[in-house]
């Protein structure tokens, strides 16, 4: 793995967190790299965060995300910022890792540039309405206040500093997309309209849904009413990517429940608190009332019964192994359910499955690219030769042609590459890819229960991010059609649904 900072062998005494093991596992698990190495790579450095004198409220969430993700990885930070920020700041990171340490200064391309300051800085993330920005040289812009924008800079920039430290590999190209549309032009922003979600089951509040209460906290204009179901608690391990997450939750072993009605207090946003998990909670209530399920689990099986369920929107958050994104399902449309997202025995699916997991491809991509025979693209390509372990050199000859080729000739033996075998530690979810997926999936919730908003949406089901140790993709959204064989397309199903809906 290439290190881009620090040596080895040295004992050390790093104000690493707590969790670090879970950190550990998460990076390790992407970089193939060991302990002793990553320890050794975090050593000398220093990540920065540096704040204009005034920051506008976008500017502000901005670098109130950006400093806890990078609380949660790096053992040394720099602030500045005023007075009043750079308290508020510093407290916040020595919340999540007391261990932290504050340095002076940190290299100008590992710090984060926010709002009106001369400081050096290299990675400059801004919001404008729906506008997620990441720019590399100073740029301030004063749009439509929106949290969800904000919060996706914060990501786009954290996750260009982990490239940066941990891959060596540096981007330069702007990022800009509307979270409303994921399209680029003026077109695409809006204001964010204050509204109503009405009553939404929010199933499973780990790394995602954390990041989507993160989020809805601060959009003040928003109202409803959260029923919170997890059986769990909050563990140190968790600290690694739950943005809500304090080191004293982990200590005292808050219920999950509890850290998401803690951050909603000062909102308009009411929540109610059940220790129990989805397929519980509708045994209790004899199925569900709520037209809404806002779900983030980590399994298939409660996304799939979820929209068994019978909600009139189901809003999916997800993280795979390098990939995140989130999915809108209406019941009454012809897209794709959520259902059939993880329909098991479409006979594409399963193919498409194995070609994905072989390849390191996500599932969404590798179906998308299966379905259409969409050319394996020179990323695709770089994926399966780090998954494969071998030099991308190797498959170069496959770019360009079907999924399928590629999985036939490799996977299945066709073509003579000596594969070497991958020995990989379990692979958890880099703490800026879990928030993004949280951020994308609050914004659909928003989107999809705000009419307005939802006439102006991507027509697309799922968005997705396909490689978070790659820039952002210049594409996001991926059509999906009904799977053959889904409950959906069930005519029970849909008897079953316009019964429970006619009549409201
Ligand atoms: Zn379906």
């Amino acid at each position: 793995m290439p290190v881009y900072l620090g040596g080895r062998g040295e004992a050390l005494k790093l104000a690493l967190a707590p969790f670090f093991d879970r950190v550990y596992s998460a990076i390790g698990g992407h970089l193939s790299v060991g302990r002793e190495d990553l320890t050794a790579s975090l050593k000398d450095v220093r990540v920065g965060l540096a704040c204009g004198a005034t920051l506008s409220e976008n500017e502000w969430w901005t670098a109130e995300l950006a400093t806890n993700l990078l609380a949660r990885l790096y053992p040394s930070l720099s602030i500045n910022g005023s007075q009043k920020d750079l308290e508020r700041l510093r407290r916040l990171a020595v919340r999540i890792n007391p261990a932290i340490e504050f340095c002076n200064t940190a290299p100008a391309e590992l710090t984060i540039g926010i709002g009106h300051t001369t400081s050096p800085a290299g990675i400059w993330p801004s919001a404008n309405g729906w506008f997620s920005r990441l720019w590399f040289a100073p740029k301030s812009e004063h749009g439509a206040t929106n949290p969800y924008a904000a919060g996706a800079s914060a990501c786009f920039a954290v996750a260009e500093i982990f490239r940066r430290v941990f891959l060596n590999r540096f981007s330069d190209a702007e990022v800009s997309v509307s979270l409303l549309t994921f399209g680029k032009t003026e077109r695409d922003n809006v204001g964010l309209p204050e509204g109503d979600f009405g009553e939404v089951l929010l199933a499973g509040i780990g790394a995602v849904a954390n990041s989507a209460l993160w989020t809805l906290a601060r959009d003040a204009g928003r109202r409803g009413r959260l029923i919170a179901l997890d059986p769990e608690h909050v563990e140190a391990s968790n600290l690694q990517r739950y943005v809500l997450g304090l080191f004293k939750d982990a200590e005292h072993t808050k219920p999950k429940t509890w850290i998401a009605a803690r951050e909603l207090r000062y909102s308009a946003i009411k929540v109610e608190k059940a220790a129990l998990s989805l397929e519980e909670y509708a045994d209790k209530h004899n199925g569900i009332a709520c037209p809404t399920i806002c779900i983030s689990v980590d399994n298939v099986e409660t996304r799939r019964a979820a929209q068994a369920l019978l909600p009139r929107l189901v809003v999916n958050g997800w993280t795979g192994d390098l990939a995140l994104g989130a999915s809108s399902h209406h019941s009454s449309d012809e897209r794709a359910c959520l259902a059939c997202l993880y329909h098991p025995q479409g006979r594409s699916l399963s193919q498409t499955e194995q070609a994905a997991r072989a390849l390191g491809l996500t599932p969404e991509r590798a179906a998308a690219l299966w379905v259409t025979r969409t050319p394996l693209s020179q990323q695709d390509i770089s994926t399966a030769a780090r998954t494969l372990g071998v030099d991308p050199a190797e498959l170069a000859g496959w770019q360009g042609r079907p999924l399928g080729e590629l999985y036939t000739d490799v996977i299945c033996g066709a073509a003579p590459i000596r594969l070497p075998v991958v020995n990989r530690v379990e692979t958890v979810p880099l703490a800026h890819q879990s928030a993004l997926a949280g951020v994308l999936m609050a914004a659909e919730l928003v989107k999809g229960t705000n009419p307005e908003l939802a006439d102006l949406s991507q027509r697309e089901t799922l968005v997705t991010w396909g490689d978070v140790l790659f820039p952002p993709p210049s594409v996001w959204v991926v059509p999906r059609a009904k799977e053959p064989g889904c409950i959906c397309l069930d005519e029970d199903y849909q008897i079953a649904f316009r019964d429970k809906w006619s009549h409201k």
